[in-house]
């Protein structure tokens, strides 16, 4: 009983404080992270702010994200406004990483939370989502603005309420960069040149997880998404074992047949640092008609479902980024 009542209270002093002497104290007073992390308060994600970040993206003010366009400009900004309100730091001095889209001027939005172990601080999680879509095209039904809601306003909103939570919990080991990428949309680009610059400034990379579509539910699945690249690495059953009250993740055949892996901004990463590196969503092929489509709006999302999947992730990202070093599995 002595024993408990010692874990919760060191507990309350992480989620309070976080600092590198609590964590030290904690670890010291427990024994194991695994023993520590479950009795960190992880808070719930806000399925308003989701709607809200959504909301605006997506909005027709903002005319599809296109890479190079207005509209674009006017997202990143906003992305950069509330990594900042959020308490990120900027990734190296700035939240804008420049670089050219096919002649196109474009920047990803990064942001980052210092790792609070002194060691451990130098391993980095990168977490992401591409925010551009693809602006105007064909029109259906007299709409030709491509809002991108569900691709990939959510995921992007997703990522913003993932820094939220951590922010607040304020215990991470490692360090975390928060990346919003553009140009996916013209072939991966804006990951591309991210992973690129990080190999290149010799960073310490070690996992790579990323947010695609997930605006609406799964159909007749016990998990609430899947993970691309599933058989890659340990990464599902990290993230399933963390979290003690629903299944997290599976594999979907469709994910497979269509190579989602390879289809990404985790892919880069994975390309170049030759980690763990995949991507989490709930667009099965069957609970979204308006891929690349003008249909693809606010109204068709589900704020509520996507505040459900970032909590359902939480824990096995606490894990990622405390205790556990995800592994590539030996046969890949
Ligand atoms: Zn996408």
């Amino acid at each position: 009983m002595k024993r408990i009542m010692l874990i919760l209270s060191a507990a309350v002093l992480i989620a309070s404080c976080g600092s590198q002497n609590e964590v030290n104290k904690l670890e010291k007073a427990t024994g194991t992270m695994s023993e520590v992390l479950p009795k960190v308060k992880i808070p719930k994600a806000n399925a308003s702010q989701i709607a809200a970040d959504v909301a605006f993206l997506a909005s027709d003010d903002l005319e599809g994200r296109d890479t190079g366009s207005d509209g674009i400009l006017a997202a990143a900004k906003y992305l950069q406004n509330r990594l900042h309100e959020i308490g990120l730091q900027p990734y190296k001095g700035d939240f804008f990483d420049d670089f050219d889209a096919k002649g196109a001027k474009a920047f990803n939005v990064v942001g980052m939370l210092p790792g609070t172990d002194g060691v451990l601080k130098d391993e980095i999680v990168v977490i992401g989502a591409h925010y551009d879509h693809i602006g105007f095209m064909k029109a259906v039904a007299g709409d030709s603005l491509a809002n991108g809601a569900n691709d990939n306003a959510t995921g992007t909103a997703s990522v913003l309420a993932i820094a939220q939570a951590l922010k607040q919990i304020d215990f991470n080991r490692r360090t975390v960069v928060f990346a919003l990428f553009s140009a996916e949309e013209k072939g991966l680009l804006g990951s591309k040149h991210l992973a690129k610059r990080m190999k290149s400034e010799k960073e310490n990379v070690v996992a790579m997880l990323n947010f695609e579509m997930i605006g609406t539910p799964m159909v007749g699945r016990e998990y609430i998404a899947y993970i691309t690249g599933h058989d890659k690495s340990n990464m599902a059953s990290v993230f399933n074992k963390a979290n003690t009250s629903r299944l997290v993740t599976g594999k979907l055949d469709k994910a497979v047949e269509y190579n989602l892996f390879m289809r990404s901004d985790n892919y880069p990463f994975f390309n170049e640092f030759q980690v763990p590196a995949q991507t989490f969503s709930t667009f099965d092929f069957t609970n979204f008609k308006y891929y690349h489509q003008p249909g693809d709006e606010v109204s068709e999302v589900n704020a509520p479902h996507m505040a459900a999947v970032v909590d359902a992730v939480m824990p096995g990202i606490m894990a990622v980024l405390n205790n556990e070093r995800l592994k590539m599995m030996a046969n890949e």
